[in-house]
């Protein structure tokens, strides 16, 4: 199928947006009428650009409020189209978009509707172009795909056809089996629209939360298997109404929209490799300068890891714990010095363990992800690795061949001892984004990856609400928090701006043991975050826990979480400049994040930073 976008789905003027789509190597555009409106230059200008950019113009949209109307203004609407194939003939596109009717003064009946697009079609048929009607969710009269097909099937003129939006049809949860019986020269277009699912009104719901396919709630995939019964084989095109998209970058959005329609593509007949397993976190590397790895290196230790590996050919240190790795790199040139030139002390790359990182970096590659490579030295690995969150890289590790070997080939082995303090595992990774980046996130981890969004939620910070979105693998093998806030003053935005875009703020590892690993984290004099005492006496109430065992939560600044029989218990480790760490126990399988708590949590470290000495 042809690949497709409005122009109404991107931010910037005609021209920008014409080279956004044509650089995310779409096949074709629909010109949305405003934006050929306020265009500095002739519809002929516009179909030459299109031309030199090799993208095909699907449809002129929209037209409205034709359908149905009495005498009068029935001819004004005759006219207005005939204006508008002018239009279209300069442009060089054939086909006018028309949605059903919103107009008080309009009027129902199939047969009315039929008879006025066979008449407009005849007009258009002349010039030799084409129409084709879509029902809105919110049309006046017809507002189900089921009504729209039928006036086109009794217009039953070669010139007029139907419209498939899957907003106006998932919207209004419409039975998807009559798509099958439409025959599919009669389908002349199939506007692909994802969204959350929302309690609202269709028009404002429509206008403002679209998003791409995958980044909602729709069950596009079920369209789509409707949609390939009838062997439809014209456009797929992305008409996207979505406030974010329109504030964000016109190429990035443009590439998400892409790989959102290779993703749908790829869910009904499978032609990518497959989304990848994840088993685990591989390495968290952070990028410091000398002075900064001193210190962190020193609350490492603390936290009871072991400097267990030294690059053989660079200033990188390897720091181990049960089956976490951290790696501090120092190096004074290379993308991690870039990163933390630009963003200061850093995680720069996660590397993940997946099933098989050449195939996961190949279906990257397929998903317009972006590669990254950089020199490698004699001796080193060449790991598949891609562009992640901020320009972060994502390392693909998985257990054949050297990528299996990657400690023993690339480090020494240091032989350094130090106490464990039970730490198990990256529990979870927590990254900061500014908030019109989180579905663009969204997409590139569930694309690539087997991993599932959960619903997101709302956190209280003192400066504002957080929207936190979790993505995860079945098996809790991997947990990524997304974070984003529209106010400039909660944490997550701070650490935006402070950190010159997103990344990783938070990085939470397991233990089997909090009370062994607290003790442990004290005697090594590492600070934990202190937690008010008003919050343990409310605990109390809320939870019923013997007065023991408040106690001891609230000697070691513990915060705790229930769901039924499973608990949850938290210490954050105070941070130095922006990033943290967190230490979580999970019992009897809770599945949460301790969302209940994370209102405290915040308000404790902004305390924190609006005090001098920190
Ligand atoms: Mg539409
Ligand atoms: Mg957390």
């Amino acid at each position: 199928m042809k690949t497709s976008i409005a122009t109404v789905s991107l931010s910037g003027t005609l021209g920008e947006k014409l080279e956004a789509i044509a650089a995310a190597k779409f096949d074709a555009v629909e010109i949305f009428e405003n934006d050929l409106v306020t265009f500095n230059g002739t519809p002929a200008d516009v179909r030459r650009a299109c031309r030199d950019l090799g993208l095909d113009i699907v449809t002129l949209q929209p037209f409205r409020d034709f359908e149905g109307m009495p005498d009068g203004p029935r001819a004004r609407a005759f006219a207005r189209a005939e204006r508008k194939f002018d239009v279209m003939q300069e442009l060089g596109c054939d086909l006018l978009m028309i949605c059903s009717n919103v107009a008080p003064d309009s009027l129902g009946g199939i047969d009315r509707a039929a008879t006025d697009l066979r008449e407009l079609g005849e007009q258009a048929a002349r010039r030799g172009l084409r129409i084709a009607f879509e029902a809105l969710a919110w049309g006046r009269h017809i507002n189900d795909y089921r009504d729209s097909w039928e006036a086109v099937r009794r217009a039953d003129h070669p010139a007029v056809g139907l419209v498939l939006d899957t907003f106006h049809i998932l919207a209004r949860k419409t039975d998807l089996g009559a798509i099958r019986a439409i025959p599919r020269d009669r389908i002349f277009l199939v506007q692909v629209a994802d969204a959350p699912m929302l309690q609202m009104d269709y028009l404002s719901w429509s206008r403002h939360y679209r998003n791409f396919p995958g980044q909602g709630d729709f069950p596009l995939v079920d369209f789509m298997q409707a949609l390939s019964v009838t062997g439809y084989d014209g456009p797929l095109s992305l008409e996207i109404f979505n406030d974010q998209f329109r504030a964000g970058s016109a190429r990035s959005v443009a590439v998400d929209g892409h790989r959102s329609l290779r993703f749908l593509q790829d869910q009904l007949v499978l032609k990518l490799p497959p989304r990848s397993a994840v088993s685990g976190t591989a390495f968290v590397e952070f990028a410091l300068d000398d002075g900064a790895a001193t210190e962190f290196e020193r609350l490492l230790a603390g936290m009871g890891f072991r400097r267990a590996g030294r690059h053989k050919s660079k200033a990188v240190t390897r720091w181990r714990q049960g089956d976490i790795n951290l790696v501090v790199n120092r190096e004074k040139e290379g993308f991690a010095h870039s990163f933390n030139i630009v963003h200061g002390s850093s995680v720069c790359a996660l590397g993940l363990k997946v099933t098989n990182a050449a195939a996961t970096f190949e279906r990257a590659t397929l998903l317009l992800d972006q590669p990254f490579h950089q020199p490698v030295a004699p001796g080193e690995l060449d790991i598949p690795s891609v562009r992640g969150v901020g320009g972060s890289l994502v390392y693909f590790l998985d257990e054949t061949g050297p990528l299996s070997r990657v400690w023993e080939i690339e480090f020494d082995e240091t032989g350094d001892i130090n106490e464990e303090a039970g730490l198990t595992r990256v529990d979870h990774i927590a990254q900061s984004m500014q908030y019109e980046e989180m579905l663009s996130w969204v997409l590139f981890y569930t694309s690539l990856l087997d991993l599932k969004k959960v619903p997101p939620q709302d956190v209280p910070d003192p400066g504002g609400l957080v929207v936190s979105q979790v993505i995860e693998a079945a098996d809790g093998a991997l947990r990524l928090v997304l974070n984003a806030s529209q106010s400039q003053r909660t944490q997550s935005s701070r650490f935006v701006s402070e950190f010159f875009g997103s990344g990783v703020q938070h990085l939470a590892l397991a233990t089997d043991d909090m009370m062994q690993t607290v003790a442990r984290l004290k005697r090594n004099g590492v600070a934990l975050l202190e937690i008010p005492e008003n919050y343990y006496d409310d605990l109390e109430a809320k939870t019923g826990l013997p007065a023991d065992r408040i106690a001891e939560l609230r000697a070691h600044n513990i915060l705790y979480d229930r769901d039924g029989e499973a608990e949850y218990l938290q210490v954050y480790v105070r941070p130095s400049e922006q990033f943290f760490f967190e230490i979580v126990e999970r019992r009897r399988g809770y599945r949460g994040y301790g969302a209940a708590n994370a209102p405290v949590r915040l308000a404790a470290q902004a305390r924190l930073s609006s005090t001098p000495d920190f």
